[in-house]
């Protein structure tokens, strides 16, 4: 039920640094980071238990908003980039495609306003849309406190539906995205209940495409098991082979064997594991297809 006001009381800090930030982080006790508060404000007011003695809004630091071009054509984007921003970034839009359709697919223009791509990976829900792109795409994540700076992939973050391997004392400090190789395709297709809906069930595909053969293949899916899922060894499987559409049955069938979904308000686990072999048919073609490759 949406009490429509918050329960719990709070003390509010919005630090003008990121260092104000992270001592924040290491000083206070039961803090949670406000980005874009579409996921927190939204469990606060629907009485999922939300502990919390002190809100810390980094909206007043701009660098945490960025999206910077670093080092071997690497692009970074900072946590609070809003998502609306980074779907109209043209080095995204470019480079990274499966990300901007992943985000074009949440949500509502309002939401992206406000919503960060940080707060996605955060909230640590198996069907976070920008996840799987991000997977495919090799990103690395930053996690930044005073004790240092970690590096973690993005298929290693997440542990169980909201945990993930950040610490109280850190924040989620930005993505690395490596330039991609030449000759790559990328494909994301979600399907929800209705249009702007949380995914049914979401799949990315990134191939890496060697003249007529596979030289590598990411393959991510959402809302098939308890965390976001990198499907590596299947995605490794294809590397060296050509390509032909009885191959790409062949992976979209075992990859329907292979996950293990439930029902849940939103679909059945019936579904999912029928669905998914479609759509893995589908995302591998078109991934394929924008690589460069023929069918
Ligand atoms: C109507 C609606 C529709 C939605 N549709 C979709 C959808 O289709 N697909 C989808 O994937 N999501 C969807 N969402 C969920 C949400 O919008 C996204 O997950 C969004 O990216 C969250 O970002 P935020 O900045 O609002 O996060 P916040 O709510 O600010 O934070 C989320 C969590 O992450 C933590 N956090 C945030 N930033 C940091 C940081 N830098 N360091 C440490 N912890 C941090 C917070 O403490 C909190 O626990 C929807 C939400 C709403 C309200």
């Amino acid at each position: 039920m949406n009490t429509k006001f918050l329960e719990k009381e709070f003390d509010y800090l919005k630090p003008a640094t990121l260092n104000g930030a992270l001592e924040i982080l290491a000083e206070k006790p039961n803090v949670k980071v406000f980005a874009g508060g579409t996921d927190l404000i939204v469990k606060c007011k629907t009485g999922a238990p939300v502990d919390m003695d002190y809100m810390l809004d980094i909206n007043a630091i701009d660098e945490l908003k960025a999206i910077a071009s670093g080092d071997d054509g690497r692009l970074e984007l900072f946590t609070n980039a809003k998502l609306s921003t980074i779907e109209k970034d043209e080095r995204v839009i470019k480079d990274y495609p499966a990300l901007a359709a992943a985000i074009r697919a949440m949500a509502s223009v309002s939401v992206r306003n406000m919503a960060s791509i940080g707060g996605n990976f955060c909230n640590a829900s198996p069907v976070a849309d920008a996840v799987g792109p991000v997977m495919c795409y090799k990103g690395v994540l930053r996690l930044l406190s005073k004790r240092g700076e970690r590096e973690v992939a993005a298929e290693d973050f997440f542990l169980a539906p909201g945990v993930s391997v950040l610490e109280k004392d850190e924040l989620f400090h930005a993505i690395s995205l490596p330039a991609p190789a030449a000759n790559t395709g990328s494909a994301f297709i979600k399907l929800g209940r209705v249009k702007s809906d949380i995914a049914k069930i979401s799949i990315t595909v990134v191939i890496e495409r060697d003249d007529e053969r596979i030289a590598d293949c990411r393959i991510a899916m959402g809302s098939i098991a308890a965390k976001p899922l990198l499907v590596a060894d299947i995605g490794q499987s294809l590397a060296g082979k050509a390509v032909t559409q009885k191959l790409i049955d062949a992976t979209a069938s075992e990859i329907s064997a292979f996950i293990k979904p439930i029902d849940d308000n939103r679909t059945t686990a019936e579904y999912r594991t029928d669905v998914a072999k479609v759509i893995a048919q589908d995302a591998i073609a078109a991934a394929w297809k924008a690589s460069g490759g023929k069918l």
